[in-house]
């Protein structure tokens, strides 16, 4: 393979048996595939991740020859970064398949239905999952639905918080492309950062949708905070999720930065 050297294949072979890592996780894995190999692990942070781009785009050149890529997400909870192996050739939710059975399967998909579709909050309740249980060509039990939500929220298709179930990290990810294929009209992209956004802000007069992170973004420091769509312009009635929340989700290469200048501002 072009230009592929013993640390990009250890990156990959991480990614591999591990699929999804958080930004923090990439960070020390480039670290260790440095270390371990004598490549250069800069000093400078910028200059670093600069190498560390070239790094994954290296990887990336060479993988898309399999359909797949090392591709960046972003949390729809708190706009935190997070990285994935990603099969780029078939998006379909059927590529689970070798994890799920296919019922199983089938109740995923009314659930990503769901939440696409019916759900403003882009989230599910336990009782609307087993309503879709119903529906299923073969039945499955109360116990099996809770069993497989339990599973998918280890894998990180979903994530379950105070009964309620959203999509997870990887699903967003990985199947971004399958629910704007399938669900044109239904799902809605971010006015901010032109991601799918399924939780988040909508404008009172106009379809315009921020993800909570990017409305934070958006509208730092403005006292009275409009809708950003063209020809709207419209007051943004909602609460402005605080600072720290867009200060946490900052990637990672930041955060040294962030600590930094908050150590020398306490210092003046
Ligand atoms: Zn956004
Ligand atoms: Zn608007």
């Amino acid at each position: 393979m072009k230009g592929i050297r013993r640390s990009h294949q250890m990156f990959i072979q991480c990614f591999m048996s591990r699929g999804f890592l958080d930004a923090k996780e990439v960070k020390h894995l480039y670290k260790s595939c440095c270390e371990t190999f004598g490549d250069a692990y800069l000093a400078d942070e910028e200059e670093r991740r600069k190498l560390l781009l070239e790094f994954v785009l290296t990887i990336n050149n060479n993988l898309r020859q399999f359909h797949m890529e090392i591709k960046k997400g972003v949390s729809e909870e708190d706009g935190s970064n997070f990285y994935g192996l990603v099969n780029m050739s078939d998006n379909n939710i059927t590529r689970l398949a070798s994890d799920y059975t296919t019922n199983e399967l089938e109740l995923f998909k009314k659930i990503v239905e769901f939440i696409v579709v019916e759900s403003a909050t882009g989230e599910i309740g336990s009782i609307e999952v087993v309503n879709l249980t119903e529906k299923l060509d073969r039945r499955m039990s109360k116990n099996d639905a809770e069993n497989l939500i339990n599973r998918m929220e280890e894998d990180k298709w979903i994530r379950v918080k105070q009964g309620r179930i959203s999509l997870g990290t990887r699903a967003i990810l990985e199947l971004e492309q399958y629910i704007l294929s399938v669900y044109p009209d239904s799902a809605t992209i971010c006015n901010l950062c032109n991601k799918l956004c399924l939780k988040g802000q909508t404008c009172g007069s106009c379809d315009c949708k921020l993800h909570f992170h990017c409305a934070s973004r958006l509208f730092r420091g403005q006292d009275e905070p409009k809708c950003p769509k063209a020809g709207c312009g419209e007051i943004w009635s909602h609460d402005i999720p605080n600072r720290d929340v867009t200060m946490r989700s900052t990637a990672v290469e930041q955060e040294d930065r962030h600590s930094r200048t908050r150590k020398r501002k306490l210092r003046h």
